[in-house]
């Protein structure tokens, strides 16, 4: 029943919705499960679910997620083959998936040349460029002085964006509209750069006025195998942090979904790369500019999953475990549509963050309604951690029944005892831009803006 040659327990190094996420994965595969935690996670649902658990340090992720030595002890001491690192905390380093197969086990991703190739923008863009995808124009690599910065943007023309080679979670990036910002945004933006990512290199972009986010997802084995399932459109962002995403694309035609998807896939396959993946664009006047590449699962992925019925988290583990992929392109059909809304701990109308114990819980349900989450009536949500308690994933048949849905769901959708963005969802979702699909990615900013 279950695949020779699989692994028979894996470590997963995560917490939260996509802990519980890659556990349900396992279990459907006939694969055990390790859970690590911190002292306050205890209760977490991703413990109690899981086979066996360690904890594996204090309430910081610094001190307990985030240490790779106490990770990788864990996983010594419970005999687990393979680590699973979700997404966010180690899910990107590369010295950790070097460090996970030193130690003879399986890194559950991309091999660790390939996440430092995409963890430094400025080298990413540069390899997808030579493998024939454009890319947002910019300067040649990292800008050194003032002067330098300058001349850049002087080329390319204001407005510019200033961003972080090992950028992440729209940090260290900011908007310079004019010569006379630009030195002390250079500042800022290396100050948020090195605070935040311990490099203070940066480089320049064309700033794009009203781009979408588009966005391929990737699937590739170690046997040339590599196929796409769609696109996802996540322009509707807050501080460069994705809120809501829909597949696919209101924007897009199927000529010229074909066309992009058609490219990443084989500049992939050019790359030789493994797992699952996403190449980031911006979409602007029928142009795809990549801006960069996810070399991990998304929080998003479960939209794609929907409309193409392809389990994304069981192929990344068959294909880490060296099989090859269970489908090829042409048994993919992507059918429906799909909507995700991320469900903070936090003010719907401040969006301060609000953790607390959840009093009340109930999840709304039905056809072709799923809830990815770890919440449950008594539990704390902590304040140490990220914000995102849920993610409400919905499928129709086409979008118009993928709002109707949606809104019955958002309805139905109880958490007491703690403020969420549900109600900002049920807003945005009635607004007519949205509804018409007529967004960039500056669009809810300003909506917010606008309806505060
Ligand atoms: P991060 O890795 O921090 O998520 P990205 O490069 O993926 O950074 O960009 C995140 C978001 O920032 C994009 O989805 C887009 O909304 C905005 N952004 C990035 N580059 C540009 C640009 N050149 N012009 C306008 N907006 C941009």
């Amino acid at each position: 029943m279950f695949d020779k040659g699989m692994f028979d327990k894996i470590l997963i190094a995560n917490r939260g919705e996509i802990a519980l996420r890659v556990h349900r994965a396992c279990r459907e595969m006939g694969i055990q499960t390790v859970a690590v935690h911190s002292t306050v996670d205890a209760d977490a649902m991703h413990v109690r679910l899981a086979d066996e658990s360690v904890c594996i340090g204090p309430a910081p992720v610094r001190e307990s997620y985030l240490n790779m030595h106490e990770v990788l002890s864990a996983a010594i001491i419970t005999n687990a083959e393979a680590i699973h690192p979700g997404y966010g905390l180690l899910a990107e380093n590369a010295e950790f998936a070097a460090m996970v197969e030193e130690h003879g086990f399986t890194f559950i991703g991309p091999t660790a040349d390939h996440i430092r190739m995409m963890g430094d923008k400025i080298a990413a863009k540069e390899v997808f460029k030579d493998l024939g995808i454009p890319v947002v124009p910019g300067s040649d690599g990292a800008v050194g002085d003032e002067r330098a910065a300058l001349a850049a943007a002087r080329k390319m023309g204001f407005p510019v964006m200033i961003k972080a080679a090992a950028g992440g979670g729209g940090k260290g990036m900011k908007r310079v509209d004019s010569a006379e910002q630009l030195a002390e945004a250079l500042i800022a933006a290396r100050g948020e750069a090195m605070a935040s990512f311990g490099s203070d290199e940066v480089y320049i972009e064309k700033f794009l006025t009203h781009p979408r986010h588009i966005e391929v997802q990737i699937l590739a084995d170690t046997h040339g195998g590599v196929i796409h399932l769609g696109e996802r459109d996540c322009s509707l962002q807050r501080r460069h942090q994705k809120i809501l995403e829909e597949t696919p694309s209101p924007a897009l035609n199927p000529e010229e979904r074909e066309q992009i998807c058609g490219l990443v896939t084989s500049a992939i396959a050019g790359l030789g790369y493994r797992g699952a993946g996403t190449v980031e664009f911006l979409y602007e006047d029928g142009a795809f500019h990549f801006i960069e590449m996810n070399t991990r699962l998304q929080v998003e992925h479960p939209i794609s999953e929907m409309v193409s019925g392809v389990d994304i988290v069981r192929e990344q583990i068959r294909v880490a475990a060296g099989l090859e992929l269970a489908y090829r392109q042409e048994d993919i059909t992507l059918s429906g549509h799909a909507i995700e809304c991320r469900i903070n701990a936090e003010h719907p109308e401040t969006f301060a963050a609000a953790p607390g114990l959840v009093r009340d819980y109930h999840p709304p349900g039905g056809l072709r309604v799923r809830v990815d989450s770890a919440l449950y009536a008594g539990y704390r949500v902590p304040a140490q951690y990220d914000s995102l308690i849920s993610k409400l994933i919905v499928l129709g048949a086409n979008r118009n029944e993928c709002l109707m849905r949606l809104r019955r769901a958002l309805e139905e959708y109880v958490i007491e005892g703690i403020p969420t963005t549900i109600p900002l969802h049920r807003r945005l979702i009635a607004e007519p831009d949205f509804v018409n699909g007529d967004y960039d990615i500056h669009w809810l900013e300003n909506w917010i803006e606008a309806t505060a």
